[in-house]
């Protein structure tokens, strides 16, 4: 029944049979994007299998998006005939999770404990701000919630936090507080799921002995992004007899922003007396003009360890750069593109449209819906975050848990019952002073609030009745009457969409049972794990009885709806109905990584954006947006598109744009640009924007214009950074160097307007982009 080990094997390099084949031992992948890394690190698992080394079990494989888990599993289950349900291969969170369902008594934590996702932490945290009576101008709820986030990601609870001045002190007590609440409610956030993985493995010894003896193997995708509390986690995991392989590209490292530190391979290196460092340098991916725009670019970069890539594919198709005249312009190009791509055979999920920031996927959207073309959107607003579905998990959440205090706010009051601000106040009021959930404190609000809040609570007791023993599909639809959600909207002017998102929620349930037999993350241990013979055998009682709680009537561990709603706040949240459609797919660059398409369109190659204004100002941000750029690029297999506009509506408004620096780091030979490279002064298209400008048709009919402006015609172009601006006796272009007497040297971005209206939007090192009034800033330029 199965592959023999030596067919696994066949069609690797030497140095990928190397790595798949290691003895072992700890070892270090180090290579550049599309050399198989991925590959070596799947089929590795795959051999350990078939040659016996290890049962499934004994495997422990960390990828970063469920995108990459799921590919992985695919991909195993494609090579071998083992049961991948109960290998641990997934997300540091959805692994978290996992073993937290299984310890949830020693964790601390209640059984049917629920998951914030980060607009749920956000709410969260203020509440408590307004809970402690704090200015939320001083202490602004997202900045509180990164300082939570980044003291639990360095491993830190509110006592371990330094603290020298009153500001952190106030902070701390506010950690301290949402802790509080947290643990109160019984919910945690993503942080939390790793700290408190960590924390028991760290002081429980009989568990993580356990543990420790379970894994022979730990294997890490995409290591360049772990940050510090990952790879403590990572250590904690693995025994002194565990080979732990990593695998990673220092020139892919992305979310420094977020903590992660490339420094952990050296780390690694060092602390697992790594012997293996193993290169591979053949890329598989690309053509070698996507491959040299790649390697060029990254060559741009100072702080690089250092890795080559070559190619045996030909040159194949040159990089095609697009300049369009507004980002309308820019999506219908794309769309154009695309459709001839698919009607010359390609697959529509082979085409993806990547861009820096999720705002930029609304045009690019509403120009294939109104297209009729399928696509399906990663990230951004995800399925599940949309404000109806989050309603309806509210109450679902309640069904489960009615200490949710988030889910409660919530809903207690939607659609409406009656039930006051007052009177929520006095409801938290209560909850506060006794330490208890807002369910358990509705008996001290007097008056018809509080007779409309017991209702409220009588609500659910009595959905919780009637959904015993349902259906996931059927709870869901139950609670979609019963809450009044589907007659509310069916009120309310655009209640339609919303109602459809519905109907949505409960085809997710029903994917979610079918297709992925529920709680593929979800499910605590299986069973059989547990079962004499297996290897919790000889464990300590403590923690061999891993607190399962199986259902008295039918024995399952995790009700469908508890596996439901855990899916909901973990995953991407990806249309269920739409999944198997043949669709284009779009998705920012950071959550493109480690995918892979025949054609790729990166949009909004434009100063400001990519790379992205808070980031191009200083050096290390620089290289990050460069190594995201270089990740970009590496997406695309056979084709790919780069595209720039002149014009963009971004936060309500039109702005100009130059192309991005990025493109003086790509090899002119591997491109070719669609558009004329029309370049300074005197363009037909400066000259356009001139006379549209003196017809005062310009820039200013066009700020503000903005709420529909795809709809009418393509306006004017507006091309002010074409042409000098001059003031002053100087002659100012963007790209030029200027120095400013208080915020020192910078360079112009952005130029608008003319004469005492000259504006220019210049980015400074230190103090950042800045618009100034060119006739008062008294700008010098730098020669
Ligand atoms: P990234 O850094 O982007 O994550 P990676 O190093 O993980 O890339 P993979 O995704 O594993 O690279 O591989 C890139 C592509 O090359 C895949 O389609 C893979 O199947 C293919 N590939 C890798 N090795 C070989 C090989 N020896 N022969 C044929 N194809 C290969
Ligand atoms: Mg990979």
């Amino acid at each position: 029944s199965s592959v023999p080990a030596g067919s696994l094997l066949r069609g690797l390099n030497p140095e990928q049979y190397e790595a798949v084949t290691l003895p072992h031992v700890p070892a270090l992948i180090l290579a550049g994007a599309g050399s198989g890394k991925t590959r070596v690190l799947t089929t590795r698992i795959a051999w350990l299998l078939q040659t016996g080394q290890m049962s499934p079990g004994g495997v422990m494989a960390v990828t970063f998006t469920n995108k990459a888990a799921k590919e992985m599993l695919t991909r195993l289950s494609a090579m071998l005939p083992v049961n991948v349900r109960g290998m641990w291969i997934g997300t540091f969170h959805g692994l978290c999770n996992r073993f937290l369902r299984a310890h949830w008594k020693v964790a601390g934590l209640p059984q049917a404990f629920q998951i914030l996702d980060s607009s749920d932490q956000l709410s969260a945290v203020k509440r408590v701000i307004k809970g402690m009576n704090l200015d939320e101008e001083r202490f602004v709820p997202k900045q509180v919630s990164w300082f939570i986030a980044g003291a639990k990601e360095d491993g830190k609870r509110p006592g371990d936090v330094a603290i020298h001045d009153g500001q952190t002190q106030k902070l701390v007590e506010i950690y301290q507080a949402y802790e509080d609440q947290c643990q109160r409610e019984g919910v945690v956030d993503f942080a939390e799921l790793m700290l408190r993985t960590y924390e028991l493995m760290r002081d429980n010894a009989p568990l993580r002995e356990h543990y420790q003896r379970r894994f022979g193997h730990i294997l890490v995708d995409e290591f360049q992004d772990t940050n510090r509390l990952q790879y403590a986690w990572l250590k904690m995991f693995a025994g002194p007899q565990c080979s732990v392989l990593a695998v990673g590209d220092d020139d892919q490292s992305i979310y420094a922003f977020r903590g992660a530190q490339v420094g952990n391979m050296a780390d690694f290196e060092r602390e697992f007396r790594v012997q293996h460092i193993i290169k591979l340098e053949r890329n598989y991916r690309s053509c070698g003009n996507i491959l040299d725009a790649a390697n060029h670019l990254i060559g741009h970069n100072s702080r690089r360890l250092g890795k080559n890539l070559r190619t045996e594919a030909g040159p194949g198709e040159p990089v095609r750069v697009q300049e369009s005249a507004s980002d309308y312009s820019e999506a219908q190009w794309i769309l154009e593109e695309a459709q001839q791509l698919h009607r010359q055979g390609m697959a529509r999920r082979e085409i993806a449209i990547l861009y820096r920031s999720n705002a930029q996927s609304r045009v690019i959207e509403s120009a294939l819906f109104n297209a009729g073309i399928p696509y399906r959107v990663y990230g951004g607003l995800r399925f599940f975050e949309r404000a109806e579905v989050k309603h309806a998990l509210a109450y679902l959440r309640l069904i489960e848990n009615c200490n949710d205090d988030t889910s409660y706010l919530r809903v207690v009051n939607f659609p409406t019952r009656g039930i006051g601000a007052r009177t929520l106040e006095q409801l938290q009021d209560a909850a506060r002073s006794s330490g208890r959930s807002l369910w358990q404190s509705v008996g001290a609000v007097g008056g018809k609030g509080g007779g409309n809040l017991v209702a409220f609570n009588q609500l659910i007791d009595s959905m919780r009745n009637e959904t015993r023993g349902l259906t996931l599909r059927e709870i869901i639809e139950v609670m979609l009457q019963r809450s009044g959600l589907v007659d509310f909207y069916r009120t309310e002017k655009e209640g339609a969409d919303r109602i459809e998102n519905l109907e949505e929620l409960v085809n997710a349930a029903e994917a979610f049972v079918t297709q992925e037999g529920f709680g593929k993350d979800a499910v605590a241990l299986p069973v059989d794990e547990l079962a004499p013979g297996s290897m919790a055998e000889g464990l300590p009682r403590a923690v061999a009885a891993v607190d399962l709680k199986p259902d008295a009537e039918t024995g399952e561990i995790m009700s469908p709806l508890a596996a439901f709603l855990t899916h909901a706040a973990l995953e991407a949240g990806d249309n269920q109905a739409q999944a198997g459609q043949d669709a284009i797919q779009l998705m920012t660059v950071h959550s493109a990584k480690g995918l892979e398409f025949d054609a790729v369109f990166i949009t909004g190659l434009e100063e400001g954006l990519f790379p992205h204004e808070n980031s191009a100002n200083e050096p290390d941000g620089l290289e990050e947006e460069r190594r995201l750029m270089y990740v970009a690029i590496t997406r695309a297999r056979q084709r790919l598109y780069l595209s720039f506009s002149q014009t963009r509506m971004l936060h309500g408004q039109t702005r100009y744009h130059i192309k991005s620096r990025f493109f003086d780091e790509l090899p002119e030979t591997a491109l070719k640009w669609l558009t004329p490279r029309t370049q300074g002064f005197g363009s037909g298209f400066a000259r356009d924007y001139q006379a549209a400008w003196q017809r005062g048709s310009g820039l200013q009919s066009m700020v503000g214009a903005g709420q529909q402006p795809y709809r009418t015609p393509a306006p004017p172009p507006p091309m002010p950074t074409r042409s000098p601006t001059e003031v002053g006796g100087q002659r100012f272009k963007a790209g030029m160097s200027v120095f400013h007497t208080k915020f020192g040297e910078g360079v112009i971005v952005t130029l608008e307007g003319s004469g005492t209206e000259a504006r220019a939007q210049v980015n400074f090192g230190r103090h950042g982009p800045k618009w100034l009034a060119l006739s008062v800033a008294k700008l010098t330029i730098v020669e």
